[in-house]
Formats: structure tokens, sequence, C-alpha cells
């Protein structure tokens, strides 16, 4: 730390996300990507054209980008806000709504990201306690004070709360926005983008980087009335107007145009999903009902960060992470299907099963 860092920040603790590492080739199942790469058409987006294009600004609007979005979505070009990733949306969900008396509720065990915008925008925060499986009782959101981010499914336990469910934690509080981060979602859970023409206190986010194979292209978006997108829209232009490059919206529209291909790519997953699953129960694994591209699994016994080092250095990176409520677990995406192999060869090793 600089001694110029001013004193707002000095406490502050960031967000450290799942390493990229560049030493060594990997079988990388730390940070839910895509098993698989972009649909051919976002490929041949990118091209000399595409380039040569970059001498311009990209349209702030996404004007092209959101009409897509909005007929492939069932909704209004004015309902789409398009950010660079959903973090960034997530962020700017806090930004605009979050603070000056209003604290935002999330489920205690969840993405760490948000106790970290939280403390970056001086809201309060309020973890609602998880029940013992690691599910979260809406329950206790009808009951808790505040705006809401939930992650559906949730992250890291891979756990969806149901439409109704959703339904009735907008229900009891209309005048609180209720964020629902829908990152997750096409890998098995159901979207609450319907309630959105009768909910206007409904926020979806939605990102790019998992189930569209694109997370180094950065492109997220979040779904609201047009009041609270053009409000989105004022953080946007006060802080970084041509926040989704050109390259990205062109991406991002090309993939619209290859849902089938992506839809492939989801099933094969959820399939693989619950493969390993399968297989790492019968090493002794115990898992949260995960409907997300990625498994939540502990052995017990066996101390996740000892598990977490036995298969970095078997080439294997998984994520594990150190509060204390969920050390003993491992966060495991689910790669392709040699990739879930190798993993649960490597598994039975450290663990002395038989396979
Ligand atoms: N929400 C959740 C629950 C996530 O796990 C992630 C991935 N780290 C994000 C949002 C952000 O994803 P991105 O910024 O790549 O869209």
């Amino acid at each position: 730390m600089s001694r110029f860092l001013i004193e707002r920040f000095r406490a502050l603790t960031e967000y450290v996300p799942g390493g990229q590492p560049q030493d060594r080739k990997y079988v990388k199942l730390n940070t839910n990507e895509s098993a698989y790469p972009p649909s051919p058409r976002v490929i041949e987006s990118v091209n000399a054209e595409s380039m040569q294009a970059l001498r311009l600004y990209s349209d702030p609007q996404s004007t092209r980008l959101k009409a897509a979005l909005a007929e492939a979505y069932g909704t209004s070009p004015d309902m789409v806000f398009v950010s660079n990733g959903s973090d960034e949306a997530l962020g700017f969900f806090f930004a605009a709504f979050c603070g000056e008396g209003t604290p935002v509720c999330c489920p205690a065990i969840s993405y760490g990201f948000y106790p970290v915008f939280a403390q970056f925008y001086g809201v309060e925060y309020r973890p609602i306690p998880m029940e013992p499986d690691l599910s979260v009782d809406p329950r206790r959101f009808c009951e808790a004070k505040g705006n809401i981010v939930i992650a559906n499914p949730n992250a890291p336990t891979g756990i969806a709360l149901s439409v109704q469910d959703v339904e009735t934690i907008l229900k009891s509080d209309p005048d609180r926005l209720v964020c629902v981060d829908e990152a997750y979602v096409d890998f098995g859970a159901e979207t609450v983008l319907p309630l959105l023409s009768s909910y206007e206190n409904l926020v979806v986010v939605r990102t790019y980087s998992k189930s569209r194979s694109m997370a180094g292209a950065r492109l997220g978006f979040a779904f609201a009335s047009p009041e609270v997108t053009a409000d989105l829209e004022k953080i946007k232009y006060s802080t970084n107007p041509y926040n989704v490059n050109r390259l990205t919206q062109a991406a991002g529209e090309a993939a619209l145009l290859d849902s089938g291909y992506y839809a492939d790519c989801c099933k094969k997953i959820a399939a693989d999903r619950e493969f390993t699953a399968a297989e790492l129960g019968k090493l002794g694994g115990e898992m949260t009902d995960s409907v997300a591209n990625f498994i939540f699994v502990r052995f017990p016994g066996y101390e996740g960060g000892r598990l977490y080092r036995e298969l970095k250095s078997r080439g294997i990176l998984v994520r594990h992470f150190s509060d204390p409520r969920i050390s003993d677990y491992l966060r495991i995406t689910v790669g392709t299907r040699e990739e879930c192999e190798t993993l649960i060869n490597a598994l039975a090793d450290i663990l002395g099963g038989k396979r």
C-alpha cells in the first residue's frame, strides 16, 4: 500500500479471483469457465474488418446487441443493460441502489464479490444465515430488511431456488430491489426472467462467461424495468461510457445466433456433472445438489486445503476457499469428460481408493 492511498480504501479487502496461472498448463477446473470454445459464428465475428474498426469507439449504447438480447429473451431493448462482465453490472447495482440507509442482504455463503462491493460502496452488508445443508431458506430473505442480491443457482454451492421461492421474496416487499444473479442458470436451473413483466423490483443479471464460453471477452447484462436500467446507464455514463468493446459486442451478437450450439454444450456439461458427482460419491465424496457447471464436494477426514494442494501438484487446479465454514470443500468446475476422468482418477489415487 502506498502512503498516497486515501483513507477510505485503506481497510478495503479486495476480491481475490480464482487463479489464471501462466506458469504451466493445468487441467483448469478452478474458475467455472466453459469446457467448450465459443460457437464458430463467434470465432468468425473476429476478422480483419472488425479489427480495422477498432480505430473507432464502440457504440456506448450497444444498440444492436441490446436489440438482439431483447429479442432472444423476450423483452424490450430498454429493459436491457449491457456490461463489461456481469461483475460490472453487479457493482453498478450496489452503486446505484444500495447504501444511504439501504443495506444489502446476501446468502452468508455466496459469491465472494458481494461483500467486497458492499464495502467498496459503503453499503451495510447483511449476511443471511444458511441452512445446515448449505441451502437458502427464502423465508429468511422475506423477513430481512434491505435490498437483496442472491445468486441463483448459488455459488459455490450450486443449489438453486425455485421461481416460486424468488417470487415469494419479490412479493415480501415491493419497495426493495431483488437482484437475481443467474450466472449459472443455463446448466440446469430455472430462470426468473418471466417474472420481470410482473415485478418492477426485480433485476436479473446474466453473464456470457459461463454457458456462452466467453469469459475472456467480458460480457454481462442485466434485465430490469426501463427506469432501473436507466439508473444503471447513469452510473455507466458517470464512470466508463464505452464499457463494452467493439469485438465483444460483435461476438455477443454472433453468440445469440447460435443458441443451439450452446444448448448442446450445456447439456453435455450437465451430463458430465452428474457422471462426475456419481463417481466422487463412490470415492466417499459428500456433495451439495449442484445444478451449476461445478460440483461442491468434501471428503470427510480430508482437509480441503490438502486435497487442493495434492491435486495442484498433479496438474489439476480446483478452487478452495479458506472461509472456515467451507474450508473442507472443493469447488470443482465440470470440464470435458476427459478432464472429469483425469480429476476422478487423481482423487481416487490421493484418497487411496480404487476405480
Ligand atoms: N456471479 C457469480 C455468482 C459468479 O460466480 C461470477 C464469476 N466469478 C460472476 C457473477 C461474474 O462473472 P463475470 O464478471 O465473468 O460475468
